[in-house]
């Protein structure tokens, strides 16, 4: 299961839902890239070596890194993929790797609509004192732009700027379209869900009914 997911889409939140249903394990490559370099494996020391060279991890050693954890026991019943494939050279040897398997591939695309994202993200403040959160929709101060705890004077982080979340959303966009395209060309199930308006739970709840609609999950494949 490869899930995508802009930033602001509750992609982690989701992730979550879905390997507690599922009871399926998820797989995060960047996590897998830090633990090889950590235990200082043969393919950690390569990783090692580009990093430092300010090089990008070719895709032939990311990809070995995933069919290698593919083929583990706890994948049997599937998983779920977290940050791969990140490119359609990537895409497409994941098909084919799955095509020697008795795995299949399926996408689900959290949707949203980015003008909402970015007055959500728009709408939040910080206390430079103390670091409280607020938010002009579910969470706002007493006084307008002071903090509730000191009366300090509410700030954007950057992190919220407009133009800052505009700029990471357009990054996703030119980065996970291409690989998207790729799999609806190879006729991959894909799920495309609408994560802008509902709640992290409604949300879950259209995944899990696409899913066992499609017969790719359901009472009678999970658990086996
Ligand atoms: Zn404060």
């Amino acid at each position: 299961m490869v899930l995508f997911g802009s930033p602001g889409s509750g992609k982690g939140t989701q992730a979550k839902y879905l390997v507690k249903w599922l009871g399926i394990p998820q797989i995060s490559t960047g996590d897998m890239l830090r633990e090889h370099v950590r235990n200082g494996t043969e393919l950690g020391k390569a990783i090692e070596a580009r990093m430092k060279a300010g090089q990008l991890v070719p895709d032939r050693l990311v990809n070995e890194l995933v069919f290698e954890r593919l083929h583990r026991p706890d994948c049997r019943h599937g998983c779920i993929l977290d940050g791969y494939p990140r490119t359609p050279e990537q895409a497409t040897e994941l098909m084919g790797f799955l095509e020697g398997t008795e795995m299949t591939e399926v996408v689900i695309h959290l949707v949203v609509d980015y003008n909402v994202i970015i007055s959500r993200m728009a709408g939040r403040r910080v206390c430079p004192q103390c670091g409280t959160l607020y938010n002009a929709i579910s969470n706002r101060p007493a006084k307008e732009g002071l903090c509730d705890l000191d009366g300090a004077g509410l700030m954007v982080r950057d992190d919220d700027r407009a133009d800052v979340v505009r700029a990471r959303l357009d990054e996703y966009e030119a980065l996970t379209r291409p690989v998207i395209e790729s799999f609806r060309k190879a006729g991959v199930k894909l799920f495309q869900v609408n994560a802008s308006d509902q709640g992290p739970q409604a949300i879950f709840e259209t995944i899990r009914k696409d899913l066992e609609t499609s017969g790719l999950a359901g009472k009678e494949l999970v658990g086996r």
